[in-house]
């Protein structure tokens, strides 16, 4: 069986002790069925070792229960697994071996999903170490051929059903979004202005639950695309969009760093971040809040920002970072965004648009918080930093950020309600789903424009 994987998958390893992170940090971890049992019978040893599994382990009620969600482990205060150990590791594997993990955490961050062509293996940002191997490497995401062995457990948590018109197109649908992000003599704006164009003029007829084949409309909408001069069109078009820059910021701010319950480690992340956002914070009535009257041990509550004043405090360091170092955050966002094309089919959403703006969220947040990222804003500080060839100290904070910011969003989105919150308020705005999609491309990415001139898409063969 041949296993497809992105480069990055092959350099992989769990760090363990080393890592800057804890897999089940604000996670609500499952247990199987299968290993629920074979945990409960080898915590059977002792009295203590059973008293240790009814307090950490808590069976689901019987309506909810399945064989694949049949327990989850208590967490404590941090909202870590209470099988974690002091030193971040986890006790069940230190004690017992990695054959008792449950399914979770024995393919974590790993996913593996079947294709028409392969079995793919690809991971989740949400561990650093696959941040890092997957954002630092110009080639993390060529493809290579691995060995079926670095499947320990077959458990494919996606595949298309026989006769699925909507996932029929998973392969030629990816194809088109990856060379959309590669696109690279165009400014990333309009490469992820592409992405959502296309999902918009496919909506009407490219969704879940579809009953005629698209194939030929999908195709006809490429062709079109793919003619000469219309990718110029139709980033002029994005051009003229007046982009609502203070709802993105509510949007992004508000629910993305301080609205809803995240885990510890984005936590201590975004308390940092928010402390370099100080000039954009606003009292109920609007008026900018005085340093002493804020206490910093507590985490910030809203309302939290003056929405235009964090939009333009945001550009204003967003169009600085990119001045001097426009290359190597487009190569992270490249690399981010392909390696979400692959690992996350569409099929997870209703139709493109809303999988296009799942994406955007997640970018908007993860860029808010790396161009006000501390120790960025320090490196940028240093008069090299402005100079002619940048500085290596200034690549090395940002390397440094981007996979924590990067990893620990992530982490958020997967854990937490950050898409279906933002979702929801766009939806009681009222907005039109492209307007709404379209508006978060403002704070997801830079908009330098490159150098070479437009390549136009080419179809796949
Ligand atoms: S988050 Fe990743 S590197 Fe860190 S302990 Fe978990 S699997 Fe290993």
């Amino acid at each position: 069986m041949t296993v497809l994987a992105p480069k990055y998958m092959e350099r992989f390893r769990c760090i363990g002790s080393a890592c800057e992170d804890t897999c089940c940090s604000g996670w609500r971890v499952t247990l199987d069925k299968k290993s629920h049992d074979a945990l409960s019978a080898a915590m059977a040893e002792s009295p203590e070792t059973r008293a240790e599994f009814e307090r950490n382990v808590r069976r689901l009620p019987v309506a909810q229960a399945t064989e694949m969600t049949y327990a989850t482990a208590e967490r404590d205060g941090e909202g870590n697994c209470q099988f974690v150990r002091d030193d971040g590791l986890c006790s069940i594997q230190s004690r017992y071996g990695h054959e008792l993990l449950s399914n979770t955490c024995s393919l974590y961050p790993r996913q593996i999903r079947v294709s028409s062509a392969a079995v793919e293996l690809t991971a989740q940002v949400s561990c650093p170490e696959v941040a890092r191997q997957l954002l630092l490497h110009e080639d993390s995401m060529d493809l290579v051929s691995l060995d079926d062995s670095v499947l320990e457990r077959r458990l494919a948590s996606e595949q298309v059903a026989e006769g699925d018109l909507y996932g029929h197109y998973v392969d030629e649908v990816r194809h088109t979004m990856i060379q959309f992000a590669q696109l690279r003599e165009r400014p990333m704006r309009d490469r992820l202005f592409f992405m959502v164009f296309f999902a918009q003029k496919t909506a009407s007829f490219f969704h879940r639950g579809v009953e005629q084949d698209p194939g030929p409309a999908l195709s006809a909408v490429l062709d079109r695309m793919a003619s000469p001069g219309v990718l110029d069109a139709i980033a002029a078009e994005l051009r003229r969009v007046e982009v609502p820059l203070a709802l993105t910021s509510t949007l992004v701010g508000e629910i993305g760093l301080v609205g809803q319950p995240v885990s510890p480690s984005f936590a201590r992340l975004a308390q940092r971040v928010y402390a370099t956002l100080d000039e954009c914070r606003a009292t109920a009535s609007g008026g900018a809040v005085a340093d002493d009257d804020r206490d910093r041990s507590q985490p910030p509550a809203a309302p939290s920002f003056d929405p235009e004043k964090l939009a333009a405090l945001h550009q204003r360091r967003q169009q600085r970072l990119y001045a001097v170092a426009g290359a190597r955050l487009d190569g992270y966002t490249e690399r981010f965004v392909i390696n979400y094309w692959v690992r996350r089919w569409y099929t997870a959403s209703p139709d493109l648009l809303q999988h296009v703006r799942d994406l955007l969220i997640e970018l908007a947040v993860a860029q808010l918080l790396l161009c006000s990222h501390p120790d960025v804003l320090a490196a940028l500080e240093r008069p090299e930093a402005s100079g002619p060839d940048g500085n290596a100290a200034l690549d090395e904070a940002l390397d440094r950020a981007a996979v924590e910011t990067f990893s620990r969003t992530s982490r958020c989105v997967e854990h937490s309600q950050l898409r279906p919150l933002v979702n929801e308020r766009l939806a009681e705005m009222g907005l039109p789903a492209f307007a709404s999609t379209t508006c978060l491309l403002a704070f997801a990415s830079g908009a330098t424009a490159a150098s070479a001139s437009p390549r136009s898409l080419q179809r796949a063969s």
